[in-house]
């Protein structure tokens, strides 16, 4: 809750305004003064420096209050973990339905809905303390016993693109930790990101917990991630992003966690069952009109099934395009910036009608995917195009397909997936994709646990880094004691 202001008259008769907290540091040192004569400075209307349930107006102020959190929260046991982060994931279920509405409207990307759907999976399924078990060998030498230590302050980067779930997820795998998280976020969706700062810490601190155990900076810019990169209380980064991101971040001497893009393509083959493989794709490349990284972004399919595969892909309410129209599409949204082809702001995560209409083409809000035949080469296939538009490249045989895959997937080593009904080729697949999430025979995010797959789920997959699909232990450090010649009962 923001403090109230009142109205305050200064010394030389200007009028001020005042919040509660600035209220009670000035009677805090007047009443200092009056007790040993010291001077009193009021802190101006415009600072921030105790903040405002974990929002902060300076990033160096959101590291301090941090760190104090985390001089605190060690003092609290594993049991209080779980019990801070089981409110978080109930805070979570109460606000889905508004922090989704304020996604959609602060980036203009994706389906309210589907992001209700993705708070869900957070609150339901995101990993928390059951992965901090402490392993232990007991010998003639004594008993070692290693358990898993949190970092520190963790200097956290969230994307545009599930703004809210990333933050409350990284929060609640962090928290399970024993780490404190201070976060830059996204520039555009930075009013939600305070809002869920605030939601946490609220909900902690009446839980029990310490302030702050969350903070971030009200106005997030690349100098303040900078900032946060470089100070020396950051104790390890946790980037989720594009690969500018990535790049900035590794820069530094420091531990990084970095969840970077994807590009996942499907391959379908001849034994394929066609009509699983088009509702499949559709479900899963659709949702959130398809800006989520593990979500497939192009689609190979072997030459002999090709023209049917087309008709199921119709059949699911998808709309095809022509191959001059997915070239007018591509013009349009794509730009070739250096060596990489970038996809425009404006056309990321807007419904598959809206970009339709940019050719002149009326359809319902209610079509899922367009798609349309491309070569291997088209920057529709190139780009990590973040779209619910899906180019389909006709490929000679499965060996074919293989090599695009591996060409279009950029060695991210992100997510892919195959439909085959013969297991060797699957596996021939997998080998070769060498991805952190491999489907079969399912959509993309079925691979990513949660309600339509299995395991755990997570919104920061860090492929780059080599953790996968991040849990708390990839926030921790492992810590071994040893009693030598003792503690033993056996
Ligand atoms: P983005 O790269 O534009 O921004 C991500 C974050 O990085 C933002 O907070 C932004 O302010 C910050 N940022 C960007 N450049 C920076 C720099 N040079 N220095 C410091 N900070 C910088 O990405 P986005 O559009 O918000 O998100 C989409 C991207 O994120 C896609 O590439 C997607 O694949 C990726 N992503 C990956 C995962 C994963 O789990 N691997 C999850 C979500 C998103």
């Amino acid at each position: 809750m923001r403090d109230a202001f009142c109205l305050f008259i200064d010394a030389k008769g200007t009028h001020v305004n005042i919040s509660d907290d600035q209220l009670q540091i000035i009677v805090q040192q007047v009443v200092k003064r009056i007790m040993d004569g010291e001077s009193v400075t009021i802190p101006s209307s415009a600072s921030n420096a105790r903040g405002d349930w974990g929002v902060f107006d300076d990033m160096s102020d959101a590291i301090v209050a941090a760190q104090q959190a985390f001089e605190q929260y060690q003092r609290f046991d594993i049991q209080d973990r779980k019990r801070f982060t089981d409110t978080v994931r109930h805070m979570t279920l109460d606000y889905k339905e508004e922090f989704s509405r304020m996604a959609v409207e602060q980036t203009k990307m994706g389906r309210v809905a589907h992001k209700i759907a993705k708070h869900v999976n957070v609150a339901k399924h995101a990993s928390g303390v059951e992965f901090l078990q402490p392993q232990s060998w007991s010998g003639k030498n004594g008993l070692a016993i290693e358990e898993y230590a949190p970092w520190g302050v963790i200097g956290n980067i969230s994307p545009s693109t599930h703004p809210s779930p990333t933050m409350l997820e990284n929060i609640i795998t962090q928290l399970s930790g024993g780490n404190t998280i201070v976060f830059n976020p996204h520039p555009v969706a930075k009013r939600l990101n305070a809002y869920v700062i605030q939601r946490c810490n609220q909900c902690i601190t009446k839980a029990g917990g310490p302030a702050n155990l969350v903070t971030c900076v009200a106005e997030p810019t690349l100098e303040s991630a900078e900032l946060m990169f470089r100070h020396p209380t950051i104790a390890l980064l946790s980037v989720t992003g594009g690969p500018a991101v990535v790049e900035a971040a590794m820069k530094h001497q420091k531990p990084v966690i970095a969840a970077g893009p994807g590009n996942p393509p499907v391959l379908v083959d001849e034994t394929a069952d066609l009509a699983l493989a088009a509702k499949e794709i559709t479900t899963s490349a659709s949702f959130d009109n398809n800006i989520l990284c593990i979500a497939e972004k192009e689609i190979f399919v072997v030459e002999s099934v090709f023209n049917q595969f087309m008709q199921e892909m119709e059949k699911q309410g998808n709309h095809k395009l022509i191959a001059s129209q997915m070239d007018q599409l591509a013009n349009k949204a794509l730009e070739l910036k250096g060596k990489h082809w970038l996809i425009g702001r404006d056309y990321v995560g807007r419904n598959a009608n809206v970009l339709s209409q940019t050719l002149g083409i009326r359809l319902s809000e209610a079509v899922p995917l367009l798609f349309g035949e491309t070569d291997a080469a088209h920057p529709w296939v190139v780009a990590e195009q973040m779209t619910p538009c899906i180019p389909v490249v006709r490929v000679r045989n499965f060996e074919d397909g293989i090599e695009k895959c591996v060409k279009a997937e950029h060695h991210f080593e992100h997510t892919a997936s195959v439909f085959t009904r013969d297991m060797s080729c699957a596996t021939a697949f997998t080998k070769a994709l060498k991805t952190d999430v491999l489907v079969i025979n399912g959509g993309t995010l079925r691979g990513n646990g949660g309600d339509s797959g299995e395991a755990y789920f997570s919104h920061t997959i860090a492929s780059p880094t080599g953790q996968g699909i991040t849990h708390p232990r990839d926030f921790c450090k492992r810590r071994r004691i040893m009693v030598a010649g003792a503690m033993r009962f056996v």
